[in-house]
């Protein structure tokens, strides 16, 4: 089973992921932890190159292809892997981080950037996918000081983040049964309660 993590930044995807790692655990469940851009050595390299550069010096096609291909390395090397060794799959962030922030973040084209990943995944899609849905203004003050070191979306405007959020939304609405929606308002055990159910439930538990 593949289950992905999906928000704007600070509405504690991390967090729920964890939670969600240790009740599968005490269940009985073997669960790999994995994160995006990343998962891989070369998905590291990928994600410090695409991390480290400053505003706008990353062409935003060039920033879509080195995402992909991060995944592409994730995807067959970690994912697939392992969701065929029985293992439950849970990663912080996957295809839709780049429908919504490259393909409407950064205005490259929703069908487009769904093709390329497509691709590059071999059409490995999550099974579920958990959308903390946060607000632009909620997320700048829940960001943590260690997360804001890394945020190069820092300095982005409220109204790329509106849009993020949105393409998110959008893609939710579209195929429900792929998705738990849930407010990152909510306190983080209530919070955690029914993405447990819910996973639990696809496993057959
Ligand atoms: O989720 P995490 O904080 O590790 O993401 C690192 C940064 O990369 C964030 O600022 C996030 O918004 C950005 N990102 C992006 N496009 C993606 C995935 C992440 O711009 N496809």
């Amino acid at each position: 089973l593949f289950i992905a993590f999906e928000g704007g930044d600070g509405g504690g995807k991390s967090t729920q992921a964890a939670l969600l790692a240790q009740a599968l655990a005490d269940a009985g469940h073997t669960v790999l932890r994995t994160r995006e851009p990343g998962g891989t050595p070369v998905g590291e390299k990928l994600r410090s190159l695409v991390l480290d550069h400053g505003q706008g010096e990353i062409d935003a096609r060039c920033e879509a292809l080195i995402y992909a291909a991060s995944r592409a390395a994730h995807a067959a090397q970690v994912i697939a892997p392992a969701v065929a060794r029985g293992e439950v799959v849970i990663s912080d962030r996957y295809i839709d981080s780049s429908i919504a922030y490259q393909g409407v973040g950064r205005d490259l084209g929703t069908e487009k950037i769904s093709r390329l990943n497509e691709w590059a995944t071999d059409g490995l899609w999550p099974d579920l996918t958990v959308l903390l849905d946060v607000s632009p203004e909620a997320g700048r003050s829940r960001r943590t000081a260690t997360d804001a070191v890394e945020d190069r979306l820092e300095s982005e405007p409220d109204h790329f983040h509106a849009q993020v959020r949105r393409a998110y939304l959008d893609l939710a609405e579209a195929s429900p049964e792929r998705y738990l929606v849930l407010d990152a308002g909510t306190p983080i055990s209530e919070a955690a309660a029914p993405i447990r159910t819910r996973v639990l439930a696809l496993l057959g538990d």
